[in-house]
């Protein structure tokens, strides 16, 4: 038998980056993984010469972001280095309608500049005065105080978005980016949440990447753990968690026990719940408000090894007016009415990182779409199918280039993430809880109502996109168990 301050259920990018604030605040850490590395949905992986993303993985922002604030506080930003692209790196495929496809090239932070202007008209053959509604819209972002945008939990985005009056192009543009960064419909996404990370990419870009691997920061965060004097195991699955008198007392790890004063579970909120520490531990209003929180869409999509720069940029968001999704539009795909273009967004994390091959001019790319969070949904074969149309449309020689090709979906998620616990959900490409009335104020507590456990990650805790929402229910979770367990070192400043 062991005994920790805390145990730590998982080392996704809200696991690692809460276990490595603890342990820098002085508490003894254990850090348990199921899988053989950190960096759950975001993990990066090795095989053959290759570095590569399960799962796509670029940050957002690429500056000023959670994930700066948590290398700086860990002093380990030496041992990560962050890379954003100098460049036109991103580029949009745009079919217009009248079925012609278009294409921009532009920089991940946009600059405003003539041509950029200029690109955006060619794109979209929209008018100055179409730019301008666009540039009323992001400047009503910029302009409202935190507290204005926190009224707005309740707002859905797109209704929020609509007194903007933006012309078809341009809402296509707008919505498919929030489909990419949230994967839920742009009408049920609460507004703040979209306002809090247009701003955050406004004013600090649009892609950040880990050099030797975006889940580096994470595999960095639980070595430190150990640094710290405590405990990190990987391969292995915690099975239970143990409750004595009425509040957490450890977890239990086939035949070996930890004893922990509290357990931070970054396992997914309804498998903590319902599984690991069980329902009857729980009020019975909690138990079925916690099985009724949504999950966020899964994405499938293929993993390429190419022997050639077939893509270049290292973003491509490939859309038509017909492609982003509201929920009408994502019921009605589930029915079978598809698109003309589903929308797919390509990252190529060898144009971020050249390293990741040990061969130069090597590609490595995700191409991908959205599906449901179902690990059983039989939209997967339809979705891939339909995805490679139209990649084999537009690179018509990427076939002729594959080293490797690997289709994934929400099962294979799910194997990286959380369990099945509730029907539908399990295969969620963000987490739990990311539409409006389950956001913000409204998001569930990451203080459960059992003594002793917490919920850290995208489920519970932080705002923002992706695992930059993880990295700030980490620093979040990080103080309110410190304040808890009353240790002093607190670490630095909780967001609002
Ligand atoms: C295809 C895809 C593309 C994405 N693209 C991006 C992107 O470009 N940018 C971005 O910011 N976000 C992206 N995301 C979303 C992002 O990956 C997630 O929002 C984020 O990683 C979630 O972090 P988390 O800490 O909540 O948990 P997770 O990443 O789910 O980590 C949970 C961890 O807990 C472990 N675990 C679970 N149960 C147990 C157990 N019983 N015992 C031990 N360990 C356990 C898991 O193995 C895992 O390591 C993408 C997701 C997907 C699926």
């Amino acid at each position: 038998m062991d005994d920790y301050d805390v145990c730590v259920i998982g080392a996704g990018f809200g696991g690692a980056s809460v276990a490595a604030l603890l342990a820098h605040a002085g508490l003894k850490v254990a850090l348990l993984e199921k899988t053989a590395r950190a960096g759950g949905k975001t993990q990066t992986t090795e095989r053959k010469g290759y570095r590569f993303e399960m799962f796509g993985a670029v940050g957002i922002p690429a500056y000023n972001s959670r994930f700066h604030e948590l290398v700086d506080t860990l002093g380990i930003a030496e041992r990560c280095p962050f890379v954003v692209p100098e460049g036109d790196a991103a580029s949009i495929r745009y079919l217009n309608g009248d079925g012609q496809w278009r294409v921009c090239y532009n920089p991940l932070i946009a600059t405003g500049s003539e041509k950029e202007m200029a690109d955006m008209k060619a794109t979209f053959g929209v008018s100055d005065d179409d730019l301008g509604a666009l540039a009323a819209f992001y400047g009503a972002i910029l302009s409202l105080q935190d507290e204005e945008i926190d009224a707005l939990d309740d707002t859905g985005a797109y209704a929020w978005m609509s007194q903007f009056n933006l012309p078809a192009p341009l809402e296509s543009q707008v919505c498919m980016n929030l489909n990419t960064l949230f994967v839920v419909a742009v009408d049920r996404l609460p507004a703040s949440e979209m306002i809090y990370a247009l701003r955050d990419q406004v004013l600090g870009g649009a892609g950040r990447y880990h050099i030797g691997g975006y889940g580096h920061v994470a595999e960095v965060c639980a070595e430190y753990v150990v640094e710290q004097g405590g405990l990190y195991l990987t391969k292995t699955r915690v099975q239970e968690i143990l409750v004595e008198d009425g509040r957490v007392a450890g977890v239990r790890l086939g035949d070996r026990t930890i004893r922990t004063r509290a357990v931070i579970s970054n396992a997914g909120i309804q498998p903590t719940v319902l599984q690991l520490a069980g329902a009857a531990h729980f009020p019975e209003d909690y138990v079925a408000r916690v099985t009724a929180l949504e999950p966020s869409w899964a994405i499938c999509g293929f993993r390429y090894v190419l022997d050639k720069r077939v893509f270049d940029a290292a973003l491509i968001p490939v859309f038509s007016d017909e492609s982003w999704l509201d929920e009408a539009r994502y019921q009605g795909m589930l029915r079978g009415e598809w698109p003309n273009v589903p929308l797919i967004a390509i990252d190529v994390p060898s144009e971020f990182d050249p390293g990741l091959s040990d061969i130069e001019g090597h590609q490595l790319a995700n191409c991908q779409v959205f599906m449901p969070a179902d690990t059983g949904s039989e939209l997967v074969d339809e979705a891939l199918a339909r995805c490679e149309a139209v990649i084999d449309e537009l690179w018509p020689e990427l076939k002729d280039h594959i080293i490797r090709k690997e289709p994934y979906g929400a099962k294979q998620i799910s194997s990286m993430s959380r369990d099945v616990a509730v029907p539908g959900a399990g295969g969620e490409a963000v987490g739990i809880a990311q539409v409006v009335g389950q956001c913000g104020k409204s998001k569930p507590d990451a203080r459960t109502p059992l003594a002793g456990l917490y919920i850290v990650g995208c489920d519970a805790g932080g705002r923002g996109a992706g695992t930059h929402q993880a990295v700030d229910s980490g620093f979040n979770v990080a103080a309110m168990v410190c304040e808890d367990l009353g240790v002093s070192a607190v670490p630095r400043e909780v967001r609002a």
